[in-house]
């Protein structure tokens, strides 16, 4: 009997796949690519796009579709099996995947490709093996011997540190806790946080009630919780997690964050680069450190005004000075006097289904497409939808949505590939993919009721999908998303967002569960209203720390590395305007920069939302369902994937270059 996982003749066999299956079916996939790469290796035919490149991808692709329902399924069935299953296998790709990526036979077959591409090779042809190329040389493959070694033993050195520094940070904050016997103490907070920490209290043997410091708990406190000192108390626990501040000495970060940054530097230098920073823009759009920099400037430029317009606005309200504690608290309590708009309210208005036939609706009008349901496609659950996308009758790709929380599934609302796209050597796959989130479930009468806030990431999440499924890449390391530079990556979902704010596109997805009326015009003016309370303060904030990580990585000098704290006051100086006490070790917790892969680029959620805000500036310049500017986005960005400079592709739609003025007027910031 045949595995069904390797059945890759059409979509993936959700009924019969089991975790038993994986081993077996990775192992063979991995086998059968690694016998192919000899036999193409040592053909002795001179390599081009067909005979080399092609195959590459195609084995690449293969593994993809054979992998991807096993990593879909361990995170949306929350089974002990399919876990398992994923955590045995992923070893094995680990090392099948640095195989290829060191394999220096490889590389010089793809340099020979290079060479011999002939004059008219297509931009997508090109670019797939510039990529190629480009990450091998970023992995240290092309260098002499001694040199190579060197950055093996950094890159090795680097990924302990890094995934120590992640361990302190967890370690510290798993050991903190905060026993509270005063009920007065906890006046604000929701009942679901306090029924577990008194539970927490409990198990430990404990009166009352024992906080934690997880980011829920966390993120609560700082919002609701009425008694300033325990905000202080929760603050100072969260600024200090994995520094010399902390209750231990041994979660201290502060050796890690030096080696971290000596390491990424020399690394850097090895492949021929000044800084870290320079590393990192070598795969992004940004061209370079001081692109990077004078755009941050040019935003906090325009945003401190406005900002300090917030401040003081918070400050008369709240009637007190306010510390860093202080500014969550008072921005709800704030929002909650001026705008009063309930979540409950809205959420009356937007039944999923409705919600989910307005979003279809506004594609159709964009871009011309279908998305019909087909209830014959076999799923993971019964919640599961397949639709399939097509054009003027035919079919692009499909996806399945998966939208509400259930037990065991993984928080939060993301998409997946299930198929990328591939059109080589006469072998065409369609694009295919998963779209999920964690919305309430259907109540008794079978309506699930969204938030707007719900209704804004599934636009977001949607706007990923059609950059997925609109690609007309015929390679599939760079179709759809997959190419894409990290820092416009965001642009095609950020960009949908915009619909949701969207008067007329909201009244097409709104529906009163009861009533059966549209989202009243006073409804949407009060929630367009609050959308940008403390706005410009937010912004501030995300500049501060893009700033501090760019900085950092862009200024390193190894023979006079300058603490880290000290850059960060320099910067705090410069953009922050709530003032943090001296015990603050913002760094020592920053695990987007240091353990995660944000190093030199947490700049790039502001850079995509100036993309995205500029993109959209040109559908409220010519009608936000203007066909032809529709086409114009669909053709030049959402087809394109990375098969083409992103600079190049951007200014092919918008006529010019991106400017920050319209996240700025997005954001209530007077630029006049
Ligand atoms: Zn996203």
């Amino acid at each position: 009997m045949i595995n069904p996982l390797l059945d890759t003749s059409s979509l993936p066999r959700f009924d019969e796949l089991r975790p038993e299956h994986v081993l077996p079916a990775i192992r063979k996939v991995i086998e059968d690519n690694r016998a192919q790469l000899d036999e193409l290796l040592s053909s002795g035919t001179t390599p081009d796009i067909d005979a080399l490149v092609a195959p590459i991808e195609h084995m690449d692709h293969e593994l993809g579709r054979v992998w991807s329902p096993v990593s879909h399924l361990q995170s949306v069935l929350g089974s002990k099996d399919w876990r398992e299953a994923y955590k045995q296998a992923l070893p094995l790709l680990t090392e099948y995947g640095t195989e290829l990526s060191q394999n220096v036979d490889l590389q010089r077959a793809y340099v020979e490709v290079g060479r011999n591409l002939p004059v008219d090779a297509s931009e997508a042809s090109r670019c797939a093996v510039d990529h190629a190329l480009r990450d091998f040389h970023l992995a240290g493959v092309d260098l002499e011997k001694a040199a190579k070694d060197r950055f093996k033993a950094i890159m090795q050195e680097l990924a302990e540190a890094q995934a120590g520094f992640e361990h302190n940070v967890q370690d510290a904050a798993d050991a903190w806790t905060l026993p509270i016997t005063d009920a007065d103490n906890l006046l604000g907070l929701p009942e679901a946080l306090l029924s577990r920490a008194a539970e927490d209290a409990r198990k430990a043997s404990l009166d009352g009630w024992l906080l934690s410091l997880d980011f829920p708990t966390y993120d609560a406190v700082m919002k609701h919780a009425d008694a300033r000192d325990l905000r202080e108390a929760m603050y100072r626990g969260w600024v200090t997690r994995g520094s010399d501040q902390g209750r231990d000495p041994k979660w201290d970060n502060s050796a890690a964050i030096k080696k971290i940054l000596a390491l990424r530097h020399e690394a850097s230098n090895l492949v021929g680069f000044d800084s870290y920073a320079e590393y990192s823009l070598a795969t992004k759009m940004a061209d370079t450190p001081d692109q990077v920099i004078a755009f941050l400037r040019e935003l906090c430029a325009h945003s401190r005004k406005a900002a300090e317009q917030e401040l003081a606005e918070l400050t008369e309200f709240a009637g007190t000075p306010l510390e860093a504690w202080d500014v969550a608290y008072w921005l709800e309590k704030f929002k909650q006097s001026r705008y009063s708009v309930s979540n409950e309210e809205l959420r009356a208005y937007f039944p999923a289904a409705t919600v989910n036939e307005g979003l279809f609706a506004l594609a159709s009008q964009l871009y011309g497409i279908e998305l019909t349901v087909d209830p014959d496609v076999t799923t993971w659950h019964d919640d599961v939808r397949y639709f399939t996308v097509r054009q003027n009758g035919e079919v692009l790709g499909g996806f399945y949505t998966d939208l509400y929380a259930r037990n065991g599934k993984r928080a939060g609302a993301w998409i997946d590939e299930c198929i990328t796209r591939q059109k080589l050597n006469g072998y065409l796959a369609l694009p295919v993919g998963y779209l999920v989130c964690n919305f309430q479930p259907p109540n008794d009468k079978g309506v699930s009721l969204l938030t707007h806030d719900d209704v804004v990431t599934l636009f977001h999440e949607f706007g990923h999908m059609l950059h997925h499924l609109l690609t007309r890449v015929d390679f599939p390391s760079i179709s759809g998303i997959n190419g894409v530079p990290w820092d416009a990556v965001e642009l095609p979902s950020q960009f949908m967002e915009n619909f949701a704010w969207s008067y007329e596109v909201l009244t097409r997805c709104s529906s009163h569960h009861e009533y059966d009326r549209p989202l009243p015009r006073d409804l949407f003016d009060k929630l367009e209203a609050s959308r940008h309370a403390g706005a410009a303060l937010a912004m501030l904030r995300q500049i501060e720390l893009s700033l501090f990580d760019f900085l950092l990585h862009s200024q390193y000098n190894p023979d006079a590395p300058v603490p880290v704290l000290e850059v960060l006051a320099e910067v705090r100086d410069e953009v922050a305007l709530i003032k943090h006490p001296d015990i603050n070790r913002l760094p020592h917790a920053f695990s987007h920069i240091f353990a995660g892969g944000y190093a030199a680029g947490y700049y790039s959620y502001k850079w995509a939302e100036v993309l995205a805000a500029d993109a959209f500036g040109a559908f409220e310049e010519a009608g936000i369902f203007d066909e032809a500017t529709a086409q114009r986005f669909r053709r030049e960005i959402l087809e394109v994937g990375g098969s083409r400079d992103i600079m190049q592709a951007y200014v092919a739609f918008r006529g010019r270059e991106p400017t920050v003025d319209a996240l700025l007027r997005q954001t209530g910031i007077d630029i006049s």
